[in-house]
Protein backbone atom coordinates (compact mmCIF):
# COMPACT_ATOMS: atom_id res chain seq x y z
CA UNK A 1 0.00 0.00 0.00
CA UNK A 2 0.95 3.54 -0.68
CA UNK A 3 1.12 6.77 1.49
CA UNK A 4 -1.81 7.66 -0.28
CA UNK A 5 -3.84 4.74 0.25
CA UNK A 6 -3.05 4.73 4.26
CA UNK A 7 -4.97 8.62 3.66
CA UNK A 8 -7.59 6.80 1.94
CA UNK A 9 -8.75 5.18 5.35
CA UNK A 10 -9.53 8.12 7.04
CA UNK A 11 -12.79 8.55 7.89
CA UNK A 12 -14.81 11.59 8.67
CA UNK A 13 -17.75 9.92 10.48
CA UNK A 14 -15.40 7.79 12.86
CA UNK A 15 -13.22 11.36 13.76
CA UNK A 16 -16.82 13.09 14.37
CA UNK A 17 -18.06 10.13 16.88
CA UNK A 18 -14.79 9.40 18.63
CA UNK A 19 -14.47 12.99 19.25
CA UNK A 20 -18.22 13.59 20.24
CA UNK A 21 -17.85 10.72 23.06
CA UNK A 22 -14.70 12.74 24.51
CA UNK A 23 -16.20 15.64 24.66
CA UNK A 24 -19.68 14.09 26.06
CA UNK A 25 -16.74 12.90 29.44
CA UNK A 26 -15.87 15.87 31.49
CA UNK A 27 -12.19 16.11 32.08
CA UNK A 28 -10.58 19.22 33.32
CA UNK A 29 -7.55 18.86 34.53
CA UNK A 30 -7.68 17.02 37.42
CA UNK A 31 -10.38 15.01 37.04
CA UNK A 32 -9.19 12.74 34.19
CA UNK A 33 -9.92 9.20 35.20
CA UNK A 34 -13.20 8.92 33.20
CA UNK A 35 -11.81 10.06 30.22
CA UNK A 36 -8.84 7.88 30.49
CA UNK A 37 -11.00 4.71 31.50
CA UNK A 38 -13.46 5.13 28.26
CA UNK A 39 -9.85 5.28 26.53
CA UNK A 40 -8.81 1.97 27.82
CA UNK A 41 -12.53 0.30 27.02
CA UNK A 42 -11.74 1.81 23.53
CA UNK A 43 -8.96 -0.08 22.94
CA UNK A 44 -10.12 -3.30 24.77
CA UNK A 45 -13.37 -3.04 21.80
CA UNK A 46 -10.59 -3.17 19.42
CA UNK A 47 -7.86 -5.35 20.67
CA UNK A 48 -5.15 -2.49 21.04
CA UNK A 49 -2.59 -3.12 23.75
CA UNK A 50 -2.20 -0.55 26.07
CA UNK A 51 -0.86 0.31 29.29
CA UNK A 52 -1.59 2.50 31.76
CA UNK A 53 0.93 4.88 33.22
CA UNK A 54 0.50 7.07 36.33
CA UNK A 55 1.96 9.47 39.06
CA UNK A 56 -1.19 9.48 40.33
CA UNK A 57 -3.75 7.01 39.90
CA UNK A 58 -6.92 9.92 39.61
CA UNK A 59 -4.55 11.12 37.00
CA UNK A 60 -3.66 8.25 34.30
CA UNK A 61 -2.31 8.72 31.02
CA UNK A 62 -2.49 5.90 28.19
CA UNK A 63 -0.35 4.28 26.14
CA UNK A 64 -1.75 2.57 22.91
CA UNK A 65 0.70 0.87 21.09
CA UNK A 66 0.88 -1.11 17.77
CA UNK A 67 4.26 -3.33 17.25
CA UNK A 68 4.17 -5.67 14.90
CA UNK A 69 8.31 -5.57 14.85
CA UNK A 70 10.83 -3.97 16.81
CA UNK A 71 12.97 -3.54 13.95
CA UNK A 72 12.28 0.02 12.92
CA UNK A 73 11.48 3.36 14.66
CA UNK A 74 9.72 3.83 17.47
CA UNK A 75 6.97 7.21 16.25
CA UNK A 76 4.60 8.11 19.13
CA UNK A 77 1.47 10.41 18.53
CA UNK A 78 1.20 12.65 21.77
CA UNK A 79 -2.31 14.62 22.61
CA UNK A 80 -4.05 15.41 25.72
CA UNK A 81 -7.62 15.08 26.96
CA UNK A 82 -7.29 17.16 29.81
CA UNK A 83 -9.20 20.47 29.56
CA UNK A 84 -9.46 23.80 31.22
CA UNK A 85 -13.24 24.19 33.03
CA UNK A 86 -16.45 26.16 31.73
CA UNK A 87 -16.15 29.55 33.75
CA UNK A 88 -18.96 31.18 31.34
CA UNK A 89 -21.79 28.53 30.69
CA UNK A 90 -23.92 31.44 29.92
CA UNK A 91 -22.28 32.82 27.26
CA UNK A 92 -22.27 28.94 25.33
CA UNK A 93 -25.03 28.28 22.41
CA UNK A 94 -24.61 24.69 22.83
CA UNK A 95 -24.62 22.46 26.17
CA UNK A 96 -20.53 22.04 26.40
CA UNK A 97 -20.42 18.79 27.30
CA UNK A 98 -23.36 18.04 24.51
CA UNK A 99 -21.18 17.93 21.15
CA UNK A 100 -22.71 19.42 18.23
CA UNK A 101 -21.94 19.39 14.80
CA UNK A 102 -22.88 22.73 13.14
CA UNK A 103 -25.86 23.18 10.53
CA UNK A 104 -23.54 23.10 7.14
CA UNK A 105 -21.19 20.10 9.07
CA UNK A 106 -18.17 22.67 9.19
CA UNK A 107 -17.58 22.48 12.67
CA UNK A 108 -17.73 20.49 16.31
CA UNK A 109 -18.42 22.34 19.13
CA UNK A 110 -17.90 21.30 22.76
CA UNK A 111 -14.98 21.85 25.59
CA UNK A 112 -12.39 20.41 24.47
CA UNK A 113 -13.51 20.49 21.05
CA UNK A 114 -9.94 22.07 19.64
CA UNK A 115 -8.07 22.06 22.63
CA UNK A 116 -7.70 18.98 22.22
CA UNK A 117 -10.00 16.15 22.01
CA UNK A 118 -10.68 15.96 18.18
CA UNK A 119 -6.99 15.68 17.63
CA UNK A 120 -6.87 13.08 20.03
CA UNK A 121 -9.94 11.60 18.08
CA UNK A 122 -7.71 11.26 15.08
CA UNK A 123 -4.84 9.58 17.11
CA UNK A 124 -7.14 6.62 18.17
CA UNK A 125 -8.49 6.25 14.60
CA UNK A 126 -5.07 5.83 13.12
CA UNK A 127 -4.64 3.54 15.56
CA UNK A 128 -7.46 1.17 14.92
CA UNK A 129 -6.67 2.21 11.02
CA UNK A 130 -3.05 0.86 11.07
CA UNK A 131 -3.93 -1.53 14.21
CA UNK A 132 -3.28 -4.67 11.53
CA UNK A 133 -0.80 -3.54 9.12
CA UNK A 134 2.67 -4.52 8.95
CA UNK A 135 4.75 -1.81 10.14
CA UNK A 136 8.93 -1.90 10.22
CA UNK A 137 8.93 -0.47 13.58
CA UNK A 138 6.50 0.50 16.22
CA UNK A 139 3.21 3.26 16.09
CA UNK A 140 2.12 4.09 19.73
CA UNK A 141 0.02 6.83 21.19
CA UNK A 142 0.33 8.75 24.31
CA UNK A 143 -2.44 10.53 25.86
CA UNK A 144 -1.92 12.13 28.64
CA UNK A 145 -3.28 13.78 31.25
CA UNK A 146 -2.50 17.53 32.59
CA UNK A 147 -1.39 19.18 29.83
CA UNK A 148 -3.09 22.51 30.76
CA UNK A 149 -1.63 23.15 34.36
CA UNK A 150 1.93 22.22 33.52
CA UNK A 151 2.16 18.47 32.48
CA UNK A 152 3.89 17.35 36.06
CA UNK A 153 1.33 13.93 35.64
CA UNK A 154 1.39 13.98 32.18
CA UNK A 155 3.81 14.36 29.37
CA UNK A 156 6.68 15.13 32.23
CA UNK A 157 5.98 12.00 33.92
CA UNK A 158 6.29 9.97 30.55
CA UNK A 159 8.97 11.55 29.07
CA UNK A 160 10.84 11.06 32.59
CA UNK A 161 10.28 7.45 32.57
CA UNK A 162 11.58 7.04 28.74
CA UNK A 163 14.56 9.33 30.42
CA UNK A 164 14.73 6.43 33.29
CA UNK A 165 14.37 3.79 30.61
CA UNK A 166 11.17 2.57 31.84
CA UNK A 167 8.82 3.12 28.50
CA UNK A 168 10.40 2.89 25.50
CA UNK A 169 11.70 5.60 23.92
CA UNK A 170 10.22 7.06 20.66
CA UNK A 171 12.51 8.10 17.64
CA UNK A 172 10.00 10.48 16.54
CA UNK A 173 7.13 12.36 18.34
CA UNK A 174 3.82 13.84 16.16
CA UNK A 175 2.13 16.78 18.47
CA UNK A 176 -1.52 17.20 17.68
CA UNK A 177 -2.27 20.81 19.07
CA UNK A 178 -3.78 22.96 17.15
CA UNK A 179 -1.83 24.75 14.20
CA UNK A 180 -4.19 25.47 11.73
CA UNK A 181 -2.21 22.99 9.16
CA UNK A 182 1.13 24.81 9.94
CA UNK A 183 4.40 22.54 10.83
CA UNK A 184 5.84 23.36 14.30
CA UNK A 185 9.26 21.94 14.52
CA UNK A 186 10.07 24.80 17.48
CA UNK A 187 8.73 26.23 20.24
CA UNK A 188 10.02 29.48 22.24
CA UNK A 189 11.37 29.42 25.49
CA UNK A 190 10.54 31.21 28.41
CA UNK A 191 12.45 33.62 30.76
CA UNK A 192 11.06 36.26 33.74
CA UNK A 193 13.01 38.53 35.02
CA UNK A 194 12.16 41.49 38.01
CA UNK A 195 13.55 44.80 38.02
CA UNK A 196 13.37 46.99 40.74
CA UNK A 197 14.08 50.46 40.16
CA UNK A 198 15.54 52.37 42.64
CA UNK A 199 14.62 55.98 43.51
CA UNK A 200 14.85 57.94 46.47
CA UNK A 201 11.30 57.92 49.66
CA UNK A 202 10.75 61.66 50.22
CA UNK A 203 7.70 63.86 51.63
CA UNK A 204 5.67 64.92 49.16
CA UNK A 205 6.26 68.43 49.47
CA UNK A 206 9.77 68.37 49.27
CA UNK A 207 9.81 65.61 46.35
CA UNK A 208 11.47 67.62 43.93
CA UNK A 209 14.44 68.41 46.11
CA UNK A 210 14.62 65.31 47.87
CA UNK A 211 12.91 62.70 46.42
CA UNK A 212 13.58 60.29 43.71
CA UNK A 213 10.16 58.95 42.37
CA UNK A 214 10.74 55.05 41.34
CA UNK A 215 7.56 54.84 39.50
CA UNK A 216 8.25 58.15 37.33
CA UNK A 217 11.88 56.27 36.87
CA UNK A 218 10.03 52.97 36.18
CA UNK A 219 7.36 54.59 33.67
CA UNK A 220 10.85 55.37 31.45
CA UNK A 221 12.06 51.80 31.59
CA UNK A 222 9.07 50.10 31.21
CA UNK A 223 8.49 51.95 27.87
CA UNK A 224 11.85 51.71 26.65
CA UNK A 225 11.07 47.56 26.89
CA UNK A 226 7.44 46.68 25.77
CA UNK A 227 8.08 46.75 22.27
CA UNK A 228 7.71 45.11 19.35
CA UNK A 229 11.45 43.58 19.20
CA UNK A 230 12.83 43.55 15.52
CA UNK A 231 14.16 39.39 15.07
CA UNK A 232 12.50 37.00 13.72
CA UNK A 233 12.92 32.61 13.41
CA UNK A 234 11.40 30.85 10.75
CA UNK A 235 9.99 28.53 12.45
CA UNK A 236 8.55 30.43 15.75
CA UNK A 237 8.09 34.28 14.68
CA UNK A 238 9.02 37.10 16.53
CA UNK A 239 10.53 36.62 20.05
CA UNK A 240 8.35 39.18 22.55
CA UNK A 241 8.56 40.91 25.65
CA UNK A 242 5.89 42.50 27.84
CA UNK A 243 5.69 44.09 31.10
CA UNK A 244 2.92 42.01 33.09
CA UNK A 245 3.27 43.28 36.66
CA UNK A 246 4.17 46.32 38.34
CA UNK A 247 4.16 47.39 41.86
CA UNK A 248 5.02 50.62 44.52
CA UNK A 249 4.27 53.18 46.55
CA UNK A 250 3.48 52.91 50.62
CA UNK A 251 1.22 56.01 50.86
CA UNK A 252 -0.82 58.71 48.83
CA UNK A 253 1.80 61.27 50.18
CA UNK A 254 5.21 59.61 49.95
CA UNK A 255 7.46 59.58 46.70
CA UNK A 256 7.95 56.07 46.24
CA UNK A 257 11.54 54.58 47.03
CA UNK A 258 11.39 51.85 44.57
CA UNK A 259 9.03 50.19 42.13
CA UNK A 260 9.24 46.47 40.86
CA UNK A 261 8.20 45.37 37.74
CA UNK A 262 8.28 41.65 36.15
CA UNK A 263 9.27 40.81 32.42
CA UNK A 264 7.92 38.06 30.92
CA UNK A 265 10.20 37.59 27.64
CA UNK A 266 9.92 34.75 25.05
CA UNK A 267 12.84 33.26 23.10
CA UNK A 268 13.06 32.17 19.58
CA UNK A 269 15.60 29.33 18.54
CA UNK A 270 19.56 30.92 18.88
CA UNK A 271 18.34 33.60 22.30
CA UNK A 272 19.68 32.67 25.41
CA UNK A 273 18.81 33.95 28.92
CA UNK A 274 22.28 35.64 28.95
CA UNK A 275 21.57 37.43 26.02
CA UNK A 276 17.82 38.22 26.49
CA UNK A 277 19.22 39.34 29.94
CA UNK A 278 22.00 41.50 27.82
CA UNK A 279 19.54 43.21 25.77
CA UNK A 280 17.44 44.23 28.69
CA UNK A 281 20.70 46.03 30.55
CA UNK A 282 21.73 47.91 27.46
CA UNK A 283 18.25 49.47 27.01
CA UNK A 284 18.58 50.39 30.94
CA UNK A 285 21.96 51.49 30.55
CA UNK A 286 20.81 53.71 28.14
CA UNK A 287 18.42 55.24 30.23
CA UNK A 288 21.07 55.54 33.03
CA UNK A 289 23.58 57.45 30.44
CA UNK A 290 21.67 60.61 30.12
CA UNK A 291 19.62 60.15 33.82
CA UNK A 292 21.79 60.38 36.57
CA UNK A 293 19.07 59.23 39.12
CA UNK A 294 17.96 56.20 37.21
CA UNK A 295 19.11 53.28 38.93
CA UNK A 296 17.95 49.82 38.74
CA UNK A 297 18.76 45.92 40.08
CA UNK A 298 17.48 42.75 37.66
CA UNK A 299 17.42 39.49 38.80
CA UNK A 300 16.21 36.26 36.26
CA UNK A 301 12.50 35.34 38.85
CA UNK A 302 13.72 33.34 41.29
CA UNK A 303 9.65 31.36 41.17
CA UNK A 304 10.53 29.89 37.95
CA UNK A 305 13.37 28.12 35.96
CA UNK A 306 13.92 29.39 32.88
CA UNK A 307 12.61 27.15 29.88
CA UNK A 308 15.21 27.00 26.67
CA UNK A 309 13.46 27.41 23.10
CA UNK A 310 13.54 24.26 21.29
CA UNK A 311 13.80 22.89 18.17
CA UNK A 312 13.86 19.95 15.83
CA UNK A 313 16.06 20.60 12.75
CA UNK A 314 14.05 20.76 9.34
CA UNK A 315 16.50 18.08 7.95
CA UNK A 316 14.94 15.72 10.52
CA UNK A 317 13.55 12.42 8.94
CA UNK A 318 10.16 13.49 10.94
CA UNK A 319 9.62 17.26 9.62
CA UNK A 320 11.06 15.33 5.86
CA UNK A 321 8.45 12.85 6.35
CA UNK A 322 5.53 15.36 7.37
CA UNK A 323 6.60 18.35 5.03
CA UNK A 324 6.91 15.65 1.88
CA UNK A 325 2.79 14.35 3.27
CA UNK A 326 1.89 17.44 3.31
CA UNK A 327 2.90 18.63 -0.39
CA UNK A 328 1.34 15.11 -1.09
CA UNK A 329 -2.21 14.91 0.26
CA UNK A 330 -2.78 18.65 0.28
CA UNK A 331 -1.03 19.70 -3.10
CA UNK A 332 0.16 23.08 -0.89
CA UNK A 333 3.38 23.75 0.35
CA UNK A 334 4.36 23.24 3.94
CA UNK A 335 4.10 26.30 6.07
CA UNK A 336 5.82 26.84 9.78
CA UNK A 337 3.14 27.79 12.26
CA UNK A 338 4.78 31.27 13.23
CA UNK A 339 1.29 32.67 14.25
CA UNK A 340 2.26 31.07 17.45
CA UNK A 341 -0.31 30.57 19.98
CA UNK A 342 1.53 29.17 23.55
CA UNK A 343 3.49 25.98 24.46
CA UNK A 344 2.91 22.11 23.89
CA UNK A 345 3.70 19.12 25.90
CA UNK A 346 6.04 18.92 22.65
CA UNK A 347 8.64 20.29 24.07
CA UNK A 348 9.21 18.02 27.27
CA UNK A 349 9.80 15.57 24.36
CA UNK A 350 12.45 17.62 22.21
CA UNK A 351 14.25 18.71 25.94
CA UNK A 352 14.79 14.92 25.80
CA UNK A 353 16.60 14.74 22.24
CA UNK A 354 13.27 12.94 20.41
CA UNK A 355 12.47 14.64 17.20
CA UNK A 356 9.03 16.30 18.08
CA UNK A 357 6.81 18.07 15.25
CA UNK A 358 3.21 19.42 15.61
CA UNK A 359 0.85 19.41 12.87
CA UNK A 360 -2.75 19.88 14.02
CA UNK A 361 -6.38 21.57 12.72
CA UNK A 362 -7.80 24.75 13.03
CA UNK A 363 -10.73 25.79 15.39
CA UNK A 364 -12.04 29.22 17.47
CA UNK A 365 -12.59 29.75 21.07
CA UNK A 366 -9.81 27.45 22.84
CA UNK A 367 -11.21 28.23 26.82
CA UNK A 368 -13.46 30.11 25.96
CA UNK A 369 -16.95 29.87 24.77
CA UNK A 370 -18.47 27.85 21.74
CA UNK A 371 -15.46 26.40 21.70
CA UNK A 372 -15.14 24.80 18.05
CA UNK A 373 -12.94 22.60 15.77
CA UNK A 374 -12.84 22.69 11.93
CA UNK A 375 -13.48 18.92 10.81
CA UNK A 376 -12.22 19.29 7.58
CA UNK A 377 -8.77 20.01 9.36
CA UNK A 378 -9.32 17.03 11.14
CA UNK A 379 -9.77 14.86 8.17
CA UNK A 380 -6.63 16.46 6.37
CA UNK A 381 -4.63 15.94 9.60
CA UNK A 382 -5.50 12.80 9.92
CA UNK A 383 -4.62 12.06 5.99
CA UNK A 384 -1.63 13.75 7.00
CA UNK A 385 -0.14 12.11 10.02
CA UNK A 386 -1.16 8.50 7.88
CA UNK A 387 0.61 8.75 5.12
CA UNK A 388 3.97 10.30 7.45
CA UNK A 389 3.00 7.30 9.60
CA UNK A 390 3.32 5.05 6.49
CA UNK A 391 6.70 7.01 5.25
CA UNK A 392 8.71 6.84 8.60
CA UNK A 393 7.31 2.94 9.23
CA UNK A 394 7.23 1.66 5.71
CA UNK A 395 3.97 0.46 6.32
CA UNK A 396 2.57 -2.33 3.88
ZN1 LIG B 1 -3.88 21.88 24.33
Amino acid sequence: MTEQTWADAVNRDAIIDIASQLIAIPSPSGDERAVMEFVQRWCDDRGIRYQVVAKDPNRPNVIGSIEPSTDGPTVVMNGHLDTVPVSDPAAWQTSPFDPVVSDDGARLYGRGASDMKSSVAVMLHLMDIFKDSALRGRLQVHVVSDEEVGGQFGAVYLVNEIVAGSLPRPDYCLIGEKSDLKVRNAERGIVGFHVTILGRASHTATARATGINAIAKAAKAVLALDRDLDKFHPAVGKPVISINTIQAGVAHNVVPGECMFTIDRRLIPGETVASALAEITGALDHIAATDPDFRYDIVTDPMRDAIPASITPEDSPLVQALQQSIRDITETEPAFFVAWAGATDGRYYRQAGIDTAGYGPGGENAHGANEAVFIDDLVTQGRVWAATIARLLQAS
